[in-house]
């Protein structure tokens, strides 16, 4: 018997071996959890989950202690504009 990718369609039980939680909005992807670093170089565990799902985007992040759901991808050249 042979295998083939048809047999690890997208999107239809093509399951990891993960716990991650999957997405809530678009049902497809997983929410993955992303790391940063502080202003002391101290690393952030878990601040943002991003949807796997290029088409979804949905992302969350935790700042100062207030959650942001679903913000838009600000590129790096407004991102220096933002005041404190
Ligand atoms: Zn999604």
């Amino acid at each position: 018997m042979e295998y083939t990718m048809h047999d690890y369609k997208l999107g239809g039980g093509f399951v990891e071996n993960s716990s991650f939680p999957k997405c809530q909005k678009c049902s497809a992807g997983d929410l993955v959890p992303l790391s940063d670093f502080g202003s002391q170089g101290a690393p952030i565990h878990y601040k943002a989950w991003v949807c796997t799902n290029p088409n979804c985007g949905f992302n969350l992040k935790i700042r100062n202690g207030d959650v942001y759901i679903n913000e838009p991808v600000i590129s790096g050249s407004m991102h220096s504009a933002r005041a404190r």
